[in-house]
């Protein structure tokens, strides 16, 4: 079991590695052959300066040849990428001792969809906006989520017309936002984002995602404030990033509203 863990959030780091590797080609219209270099000298990277999170500590997050500092961002995602094939492992690992197959399906399918997630909150902090692609992409994945899995469960179906109430009941209300205060509260990448997470979690568990991210953001908005001087009440904070990590939270909990409310019981 520690073993599997282990190989896991192995696979994550390096996972994590060629999504800053999309992150950074995306936005800069790179190809993506070629080998890594480091972006101040041009130096060619060995491959023990490629091994993820360990290299950037090894190397004290600065280039051996020029000493520009490397940017914290590729050690924090590979990190993160191990954590979310980690937490996933262990949602799914009760099935992985019953039947092999039915813990890989549901394991690469979650690991890529929030793999993906992962790669649109890294971009929306960054660039204070969410690629309509990406949304898009994930929109299709969520989407066949609907028909391929019951609460995690693989479970091909031709689902109920409920199962679409997610997507509408958190996406029409911020496009609402949007509209009224005319891109100033939210932006509509925002509600583009929701429509996907409400086919991926249906809506009980959006609602909790939802108030989730609002807590969150709260929370992480008042410290911005006292303890970083860049901010202040007029800054933009993207809302997207808090709503992945409502649905994340949501999602590897199984977290009900009434659930989430019985906290302050
Ligand atoms: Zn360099």
């Amino acid at each position: 079991m520690t073993i599997f863990a282990v190989i896991f959030f192995i696979l994550g780091l390096v996972i994590g590695s060629f999504l800053n590797v999309v992150i950074y080609r995306y936005n800069t219209q790179k190809s993506f052959g070629g080998r890594s270099a480091c972006m101040s000298c041009r130096t060619q990277l060995h491959w023990y300066e490629l091994v993820p999170l360990f290299s950037y500590l090894g190397l004290k997050g600065r280039c051996r040849s020029c000493q520009t500092k490397i940017s914290a961002q590729y050690p924090l995602v590979e990190f993160l990428t191990g954590i979310l094939f980690l937490v996933l492992f262990f949602k799914f690992k009760d099935i992985l001792y019953q039947d092999t197959l039915m813990f890989i399906i549901p394991y690469a399918f979650y690991t890529a969809i929030f793999s993906l997630l992962l790669v649109i909150t890294v971009y929306d902090i960054k660039h204070k906006i969410i690629p309509d692609v990406l949304s898009f992409v994930f929109g299709v994945l969520a989407f066949l989520s609907v028909f391929l899995f019951i609460d995690g469960v693989f479970y091909p179906h031709m689902p109920v017309i409920s199962d679409f109430f997610g997507a509408f009941v958190i996406s029409v209300p911020f496009a609402l936002i949007w509209l009224l205060s005319r891109g100033t509260w939210m932006g509509l990448g925002d509600a583009k984002l929701a429509v996907g997470l409400g086919l991926l979690l249906g809506m009980p568990l959006m609602l909790s995602a939802t108030v989730m991210a609002f807590w969150i953001g709260a929370i992480i908005g008042i410290f911005l404030l006292i303890f970083n001087k860049k901010y202040n009440r007029k800054s933009e904070v993207p809302f997207g990033p808090f709503l992945i990590l409502g649905t994340l939270i949501a999602f590897l909990c199984e977290l009900e509203i009434y659930q989430l409310l019985n906290i302050f019981n």
